[in-house]
């Protein structure tokens, strides 16, 4: 009984997610990034669901039903185009104008044929400096047809548009991947930053991860940093960027 109602659940929850789209129950919220001084260099933008019955749904919980399915294609397109009037938005303000916005982009995604050309129409569309965007990538992204995924992260960069890589580390990392995509900035993920100061061997894999970014000339911003001893840590480990509670919570 417990399975068939996760079953169900599922279902109903796939059907609800094909009209959320139409019925703009998604929403775009965006968490601040901050340099060592506290300075804002830009935000995240994270995809809600304001489901009407069911409320808030995280994207956790959506983002892969939706990758099961061409609906990935649908959000990430609704995402990547939220993103950009935004930015547009911003860039109209003298106390904004500076601020970069990162974009998650899903494997399904990136692997379609015409995703460099989709992401430079919108960015021309709505009038931004490509160099404002950033395109977060994952290591399955990068997995399946390397040289393919090379080819689009160049055209890309030559557009002015920067690449960061998420939660490094939890994933396929491999260092000969590393030597090869043309990546602006790696994001150290949160669970290595979550017991930084309890767990040595959580530690020592950050201080890795951030002399690994800076030996190859990449920026690195630390994420789901939650309290004043992870800051510290991170700091004194030479991360100059940092995403988390203890900046803010993702907010509309
Ligand atoms: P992510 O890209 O690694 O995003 C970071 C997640 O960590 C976000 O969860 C954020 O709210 C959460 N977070 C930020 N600071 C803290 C902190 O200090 N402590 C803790 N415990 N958590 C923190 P969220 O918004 O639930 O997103 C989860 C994941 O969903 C994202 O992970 C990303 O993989 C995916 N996602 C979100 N938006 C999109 C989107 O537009 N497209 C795609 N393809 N995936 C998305
Ligand atoms: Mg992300
Ligand atoms: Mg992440």
């Amino acid at each position: 009984p417990a399975m068939q109602r996760t079953v169900e659940m599922r279902a109903a929850l796939e059907a609800d997610l094909r009209r959320a789209l139409p019925r703009g129950q998604l929403q775009l919220h965006y968490q601040i990034q901050v340099d060592g001084e506290h300075r804002p260099l830009g935000a995240e933008a994270l995809v809600r669901w304001n489901h009407p019955q069911r409320g808030m749904i995280s994207p956790m919980q959506f983002i892969p039903i939706a990758e099961e399915s061409s609906l990935i294609l649908d959000i990430g397109n609704w995402v990547l185009d939220t993103a950009c009037r935004q930015l547009a938005l911003w860039g109209k303000q003298e106390q904004t104008r500076y601020m970069g916005l990162a974009v998650n982009v899903s494997a399904q995604q990136f692997r379609k044929r015409d995703f460099v050309e989709t992401v430079t129409a919108i960015v021309r569309e709505h009038g931004i400096d490509p160099a404002r965007l950033k395109l977060e990538l994952t290591e399955s992204v990068v997995l399946s047809d390397v040289a393919d995924v090379v080819a689009k992260m160049h055209a890309l960069k030559a557009f002015g548009i920067k690449l960061s890589l998420d939660d490094f580390g939890t994933g396929y990392s491999s260092l000969s991947y590393l030597k090869q995509l043309p990546l602006d900035q790696i994001k150290i993920d949160q669970s290595f930053v979550r017991d930084i100061a309890t767990d040595p061997s959580d530690a020592v894999m950050v201080q890795t991860i951030i002399d690994l970014a800076k030996n190859f000339r990449l920026e690195v911003v630390a994420e789901g940093v939650e309290t004043k001893v992870q800051l510290d840590f991170l700091r004194k480990s030479g991360c100059m960027s940092y995403q988390g509670y203890l900046f803010g919570k993702p907010v509309p």
